[in-house]
């Protein structure tokens, strides 16, 4: 007989399994990520009814069986993010908050803030962020910080200097200054003011950029998780739709 956990989620993914099945895949905040097979999910009448859908914030009971997969025994809603799915640009930034959760996230390796940060997300998604580049940027960098992945940015991470901070190198953890740039690309102060300003403040209220720094930011993070945690981040919003109301 396995163990039953009893455990707060949110569904990053829900795939269709067999005939009738799902696999879903949870972010939890004492357990991280696991997987999950909902037997008859899939079922008209199945007891989980729609709470198994992606974006949702549940609590579950889940019995450890012997195989990687969790079985899904009950499931309650705690939030279903609803409003997400009045728009097509709050579906989206969801879809790859979680994405970008799985992707920097082994299973077995948990952080209740990432968990948070998460539900934290999703909820101002579905109540009507607009300008998601922003907003999906200054995630990501919470999401290095609580993985310890987040790039030096006090001073150049390679000598120590802090003035005329003007590249950033994943290679040497962040932030480097003009003596040091050789491996790493432009950063304009415009760029190296968000960064700092991302991480401290919080996450509703992101410090306003241009593209041109937005994009910058978007590399340093997306070459910070290749370097560091060999993972791709898929684009952090669509440069089509970023750029458009909701
Ligand atoms: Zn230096």
């Amino acid at each position: 007989m396995g163990i039953t956990l009893k455990t707060e989620a949110i569904v990053l993914r829900s795939i269709r399994y067999g005939e009738a099945d799902r696999i879903i895949h949870l972010y939890t905040p004492e357990h991280g990520r696991l997987g999950a097979i909902a037997k008859g999910a899939r079922r008209a009448r199945s007891r989980f009814g729609a709470r198994l859908e992606p974006f949702f914030h549940i609590a579950t009971m889940l019995h450890e069986g012997r195989g990687e997969l969790y079985t899904v025994t009950g499931v309650d809603t705690i939030d279903s993010h609803a409003r997400l799915r009045d728009s097509a640009v709050a579906l989206d930034g969801a879809a790859r908050a979680c994405d970008a959760v799985s992707r920097l996230f082994e299973a077995g390796d948990p952080h209740p803030e990432v968990f948070a940060l998460l539900d934290r997300q999703l909820s101002l998604l579905a109540s009507g962020l607009r300008d998601t580049q922003p907003a999906a940027l200054a995630f990501r960098l919470k999401l290095l910080l609580a993985a310890g992945l987040l790039p030096h940015l006090g001073s150049c991470a390679t000598c120590g200097e802090r003035e005329h901070l003007t590249g950033f190198s994943a290679a040497a953890g962040g932030v480097v200054c003009s003596s040091c740039e050789a491996s790493a690309f432009g950063l304009d102060q415009e760029t190296y003011a968000f960064l700092v300003g991302a991480v401290g403040r919080p996450l509703a209220d992101p410090p306003p950029a241009s593209q041109r720094a937005l994009q910058q930011a978007e590399r340093a993070i997306r070459e910070t998780a290749e370097y560091h945690v060999g993972v791709r981040l898929r684009p952090a919003a669509p440069v089509a739709l970023s750029q458009s109301p909701a």
